[in-house]
C-alpha cells in the first residue's frame, strides 16, 4: 500500500471512529496525550513553557491544541489552522417514543444542519453523542460518550408505486417523513423512556440518573476506498474531518519552531458557529491571550503577537462534477485529486484575499504540491466557513482552503486519495516555516 492510501485509510478509520462531534474531540484527545500534549483546565492557573505542547477543550465538542513557539511570542505570533468537528445529521428530540399502528417504534428527530436529506433513506444507522448523569452537585452533572455502534434503525423510502413521480424530485417533511423506525412491538409494549432505557443498558447505570442527553443519528456503514486505481475516498463526514484529520496529523509531524503553532476545531459550523464552542465566540481569542499571559506577557504583547499571526481556515470546496459541469465557474475548476483549493469570494463569503492567497501557494510550492483555485459561478451564491466567522474575533490575515469533494453533505461524500495528503503535507509544511 503506498503512503497516500495508508493515509487516506488512516482517515476513514478516524471518521469511523468518531460518529459525533464529542468522540472526534475524545480520539483527538487521545492521539495528543499519546504524542507528549498536556491537558490544560480552563479553571486552572496555566503554567505554560516554550516548546511545551498543550491542548484544551470546550464543552467535549471543540479543542484548541498548541506547540508553544521557541521565539518571542509578542514577535513570532501564532501559525493557526482551523477546522469544524460537526456534520450535517439527525439529533434526537426529548421524549422521542412514537409508536405507529400499535406496531412500529419511531424516533422523534430534528435536522442538525444541512444534510441531503434523500441520501440517508435506507441505509443502516445507528446513534452517538453525549449523556449527562447526574454528579456530585447540581452545576457538574457527569458527562458519558455513548455509541450504539450498532445497526440499529432505518428510515424507510416510500415504494415508487405509491409515489410515482419520486424520480420528478420528492420534497421531504421532516416532522414526519424522515423519522427512523428503530422496532416492531407488541401490544405490552411500554413506549415510555425505551431510549433512556437501552441508554442506562448500554452505559450500566441506573435510568433514575440519567438527566439528558445529546445523540445524533449516523451512518453504520464505514467509508471506502473506490474507483479503478483506487482513486477516491466514499466516505460520510469528509467536511470537515479530513481537514480535522489533515491538520492535527500536521502538527504533531511538525518540529517546534520559533512561532506558536496552533490547531483549532470548532463546533457547530454547520448550524452557523454562534455558540460557546463556535467559531462566532471568543474562545479562540481567550484562549490566545492566555497562552500570552502565561508566558509572562501583556495585553500590548498579547496584541503584537496577533498582528504576526496567520490563520488557515480550512473546510472542503466544491470539486467539478462531470454530470453537472454547469454548476461550476467556467474558468476557475477544481478536479479530485488535483490539490486543496484555495477559495476566493468577491463578497467575502471566504476570506482569501491576494496576499493570502500568495502565502498559501507558496506554501505548497515548497511542500511540491499542487493547488487550485475555487470561485462560485457569479450567479450562485455559495456557501460559508469558519475562516470569515473567525476572523470577526480575531483579527488576523487569514486563507479559506479545502479539499475538492462531490456530493457534500450527503450521508457519503466523495474525495480524492491525492488530495488529502497533499493538504496534510502542505499543513506540515506551514507549521514547520
Ligand atoms: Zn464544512
Amino acid at each position: 500500500m503506498t503512503r497516500k492510501l495508508e493515509f487516506a485509510q488512516e482517515l476513514i478509520d478516524f471518521i469511523d471512529n468518531s460518529p459525533s462531534a464529542f468522540h472526534v474531540v475524545e480520539n483527538v484527545k487521545k492521539e495528543l496525550i499519546k504524542n507528549g500534549f498536556v491537558e490544560l483546565e480552563a479553571s486552572e492557573n496555566w503554567k505554560i513553557e516554550k516548546s511545551g505542547k498543550y491542548f484544551v477543550t470546550k464543552n467535549g465538542s471543540a479543542l484548541i491544541a498548541f506547540v508553544v513557539g521557541k521565539g518571542d511570542i509578542e514577535s513570532e505570533g501564532f501559525k493557526l489552522i482551523g477546522a469544524h468537528t460537526d456534520s450535517p445529521t439527525f439529533k434526537i428530540k426529548p421524549n422521542p417514543e412514537m409508536v405507529e399502528e400499535n406496531a412500529f417504534l419511531r424516533l422523534n428527530t430534528e435536522v442538525y444542519g444541512g444534510p441531503i436529506l434523500n441520501t440517508w433513506l435506507d441505509r443502516p444507522l445507528s446513534l452517538a453523542g453525549r449523556v449527562t448523569l447526574k454528579g456530585e452537585d447540581i452545576f457538574n452533572p457527569k458527562s458519558y460518550l455513548i455509541d450504539m455502534d450498532k445497526p440499529l434503525m432505518v428510515i424507510p423510502n416510500l415504494a415508487i408505486h405509491m409515489n410515482r413521480k419520486v424520480n420528478e424530485g420528492i420534497k421531504l417533511n421532516t416532522q414526519n417523513e424522515t423519522l427512523p423506525l428503530v422496532s416492531m412491538i407488541n401490544k405490552e409494549f411500554e413506549k415510555d423512556d425505551f431510549l433512556i432505557g437501552e441508554i442506562a443498558k448500554e452505559l450500566d447505570v441506573n435510568v433514575e440518573d440519567i438527566l439528558d442527553f445529546d445523540l445524533f443519528l449516523y451512518e453504520y456503514e464505514k467509508g471506502k476506498i473506490v474507483g479503478l486505481n483506487n482513486e477516491f475516498i466514499s466516505c460520510g463526514k469528509l467536511d470537515d474531518l479530513a481537514m480535522v484529520h489533515a491538520g492535527i496529523k500536521g502538527l504533531l509531524d511538525s518540529k517546534v519552531n520559533n512561532k506558536t503553532n496552533v490547531m483549532v476545531l470548532f463546533d457547530n459550523e454547520e448550524v452557523g458557529s454562534t455558540t460557546k464552542q463556535g467559531a462566532a465566540s471568543p474562545m479562540l481569542r481567550t484562549i490566545l491571550e492566555r497562552i500570552c499571559l502565561s508566558l509572562g506577557k501583556n495585553r500590548e504583547d498579547f496584541y503584537r503577537s496577533l498582528s504576526n499571526s496567520f490563520l488557515i481556515s480550512s473546510d472542503m470546496a466544491h470539486g467539478v462534477h462531470p454530470n453537472y459541469k454547469q454548476k461550476q465557474d467556467p474558468t476557475s475548476r477544481p478536479v479530485i485529486n488535483g490539490g486543496p483549493a484555495i477559495k476566493l469570494s468577491a463578497n467575502q463569503a471566504y476570506t482569501t484575499d491576494s496576499i493570502s492567497s500568495a502565502i498559501y501557494e507558496s506554501i505548497c510550492k515548497m511542500a511540491e504540491v499542487p493547488f487550485q483555485k475555487f470561485v462560485n459561478r457569479s450567479d450562485e451564491r455559495g456557501g460559508s466557513t469558519i475562516g470569515p466567522i473567525s476572523s470577526t474575533q480575531l483579527d488576523i490575515p487569514s486563507v479559506d482552503i479545502g479539499n475538492p469533494i462531490l456530493s457534500m453533505h450527503s450521508v457519503r461524500e466523495l474525495g480524492g486519495v491525492d488530495d488529502h495528503y497533499y493538504v496534510y503535507k502542505s499543513f506540515v509544511q506551514y507549521y514547520n516555516y
